[in-house]
């Protein structure tokens, strides 16, 4: 299929010709922003599930988690690869030697061809990378997903991450110096964010060696900090509208080798506080499609070099 972007999806069928599809897994680690480290509220925008679409299984065991998520996407008539994927909380938040076997057991079965390791950019030492380094091979995704939500500290500073952008980029930059693939995750319509701020993020992503981008609206999630500030009216939510014509101007200015892995969130009915239009991915998914048609634009092609 012809794009005006670079799907997650289509690199993988064309690189592996078959079904590829990420198995959300629960490794029970837990956050540094949780845990008391460094605070015990998170992300305004967490919820208690550590930011993750709720997984297929209920078990502590990966394998046992895997084979659940296997027979829920099951479907006799193609050949199906998996990336196991470790979205919720920080993945990396443990010992090296804990991290290992979590790692190890995600990727046990033949039918995994990859590892998608969610984390945040704080929780990145050297000898953490190492380690995700060591799970690099051929015909194999493996992927570093870094919390980078924005560029701007104010942003940072108001979604209470408890880090800055500078560690964004340096943990981005140790990854690339040692061959891992960078995903960053970016939030678009993060409250007190001009334009110019959202497509300045978009500039700074393509001069850094980031090889996937994975992007949705902010949205409100039940029983987070932000559902009280949305009950407040102390904040602003994109219309889809908007969030159409922002996202298109921002992969606009994303280099074109970038993968795209995310147009938008997904969440449930009943987690969803707002904004309702996310319920619907198919169409909105359409609407960005149709506005680049429109436009008769495409990914990258407002790149500059030298910003
Ligand atoms: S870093 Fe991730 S898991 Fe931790 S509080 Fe923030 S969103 Fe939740």
């Amino acid at each position: 299929m012809n794009r005006s972007y670079f799907f997650f999806g289509d690199y993988l069928r064309s690189k592996y010709h078959c079904r590829v599809l990420k198995l959300s897994l629960n490794t029970n680690l837990s956050c540094p922003n949780r845990d008391g480290s460094l605070g015990f509220s998170g992300c305004i925008f967490c919820s208690e599930n550590g930011s993750a679409s709720p997984v297929s299984s209920v078990s502590d065991d990966l394998v046992k988690q895997m084979e659940d998520g296997r027979n829920n996407f099951k479907r006799s008539d193609e050949d199906t690869r998996y990336i196991a994927y470790l979205q919720a909380f920080t993945n990396t938040f443990g010992t090296p030697e804990k991290l290992k076997k979590i790692y190890d057991a995600a990727v046990s079965s033949p039918d995994v061809i990859g590892l998608m390791i969610g984390t945040r950019p704080d929780c990145l030492s050297d000898e953490i990378l190492e380690l995700i380094s060591s799970y690099k091979k051929d015909n194999f995704e493996l992927w570093l997903e870094i919390g980078m939500q924005s560029i701007h500290d104010k942003s940072l500073q108001f979604l209470r991450r408890m880090h800055d952008s500078d560690i964004s980029v340096k943990s981005i930059l140790s990854a690339s110096s040692r061959g891992i693939p960078v995903c960053v995750h970016i939030i678009l319509g993060i409250p007190g964010e001009s334009w110019s701020d959202m497509m300045r993020t978009a500039e700074v992503i393509s001069s850094l060696p980031v090889n996937g981008v994975k992007i949705h609206q902010l949205h409100v999630i039940r029983r987070t900090l932000l559902e009280q500030l949305y009950a407040d009216n102390k904040i602003n939510i994109l219309s889809m509208k908007e969030y159409v014509s922002i996202i298109c101007d921002f992969i606009e200015r994303l280099r074109p080798d970038i993968t795209i892995h995310r147009l938008i969130a997904d969440r449930d009915e009943k987690s969803l506080v707002a904004p309702r239009w996310g319920m619907h991915k198919g169409t909105v998914i359409k609407a960005i499609e149709d506005e680049f048609i429109r436009r008769g634009s495409y990914q990258g092609i407002l790149v500059k070099s030298g910003f």
